[in-house]
């Protein structure tokens, strides 16, 4: 079992007080046996001293918890400096948009992969991190595109300069034609009946038109190839190295492509988060999708949409988009997600952990015991090789923690 603990915006002493974070830990490895936590670290180098002093204490391993693309505290992305989408547009889209985008403390602004001269200085950053503060390990995050949380024409990303030139040298041909061929695909969806839906099986078949075909593939070797580099590195040093992946439904919306990337890594971590409103949260992607598709297509009737949708994901989600961020999807949606993965195939080697939200956050997820036991139900005919709690140990309240504990202790 593990855990994910984020130190941003804490007071260097807070977690000192009362002992509270040692008393948090104490929690965790007492009744789940702990042996991980992976930790988003922060400019107040005494919080992390703390942790690493209580892990080692606790003989509990520490992971680098490390976004790569976005939110890196070393590089604040700027609108001008992120993917270019088909448009011509820099930053965050606007259709079917999250509206707490640029609220909230991570701002999801996404570098390019391709955009060198950025990328190497991430990469500084994080190879010093890695050999500064004794991590075990490395969970690679933010390694893709962005998600309809940041409106769907994000993911016809990137036009940059370096996207262009990498592709002519990889396909020998422009990328800029493809600007048209996407334009036509938004105009296929304004037209579009809800009976035209009836023939896809998953989200990106709605979006991955055979026309568009290279331009998915190399969005998805960018990806494939900026993760390689940082996994090496951590390899290189001897590190534990794990992805933070998209669930298998929309995984390849945003170019993680599992079978590729499962070739670099030692583990997994599906981000299976039914009740998460925020980004990566399958509640939000899902509802940005189909508001996005609304947005563009004013005649499709919500609820009809809806239901297809379930059709093309197997699980039956609330029938309004309002539903499905206030209850979130269906629990049993883990099983299909699971099953997906089974059927990628990957090598045995590469463990599969998966990752359930088990957080209380005012206004993005509300997870009480209800909801684990729902989880742990479906999880446990699934005979998995490791959970992660996630994915800030500081917003799991204890009752969470035992609650697992206690039904782990009865299987
Ligand atoms: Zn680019």
């Amino acid at each position: 079992m593990s855990c994910q603990i984020v130190l941003n915006n804490i007071e260097p002493d807070a977690l000192k007080k009362d002992d509270y974070l040692k008393r948090k830990i104490a929690i965790a490895k007492d009744v789940l046996d702990l042996d991980v936590i992976i930790i988003w670290p922060d400019s107040h180098k005494k919080n992390l001293a703390l942790i690493q002093e209580i892990c080692s204490n606790f003989k509990i391993r520490t992971y680098l918890w490390y976004p790569v693309l976005a939110d890196i505290s070393a590089f604040q992305v700027k609108p001008n400096q992120s993917v270019e989408a088909f448009n011509g547009e820099l930053g965050h889209g606007k259709i079917g948009r999250w509206e707490k985008l640029g609220q909230v403390e991570e701002d999801f602004l996404f570098l390019c992969p391709n955009e060198e001269k950025y990328i190497m200085e991430v990469f500084k950053h994080y190879q010093k991190q890695l050999l500064e503060e004794g991590f075990d390990g490395v969970l690679l995050d933010r390694i893709r595109f962005p998600s309809p949380a940041n409106g769907l024409e994000t993911l016809f990303t990137c036009f940059c300069q370096s996207c262009q030139d990498k592709f002519r040298n990889d396909y020998q041909e422009d990328l800029n034609h493809y600007r048209d061929h996407i334009k036509r695909l938004f105009g296929e969806f304004k037209a579009m009946d809800i009976k035209d839906l009836s023939g896809y099986h998953t989200l990106s078949d709605m979006i991955m038109r055979n026309n568009l075909k290279k331009f998915f593939d190399f969005r998805e070797q960018s990806i494939y190839q900026l993760t390689r580099m940082f996994a090496d590195e951590a390899k290189q040093k001897g590190k534990i190295v794990g992805l933070n992946l998209f669930a298998p439904s929309i995984a390849p919306l945003s170019a993680q492509n599992y079978r590729l990337l499962s070739g670099i890594c030692d583990w997994i971590k599906p981000m299976a988060y039914c009740h998460t409103a925020g980004p990566a949260g399958l509640p939000l992607e899902f509802s940005c999708f189909i508001k996005a598709i609304l947005n563009i297509n004013p005649a499709l009737k919500e609820s009809q949409l809806i239901q297809e949708i379930s059709q093309i994901l197997g699980s039956e989600l609330p029938g309004k988009i309002s539903g499905i961020l206030e209850n979130g999807v269906p629990e049993n949606i883990i099983y299909q997600e699971m099953q997906r993965i089974k059927n990628f195939n990957l090598k045995e080697s590469v463990k599969i952990y998966l990752g359930l939200d088990a957080v209380q956050i005012p206004g993005i997820c509300h997870v009480d015991k209800r909801i684990l036991e729902k989880y742990l139900g479906s999880v446990f005919d699934l005979n998995i090789e490791g959970m992660v709690m996630s994915w800030n140990l500081l917003k799991i309240p204890d009752e969470n923690i035992k609650f697992v504990g206690d039904f782990l202790l009865k299987q």
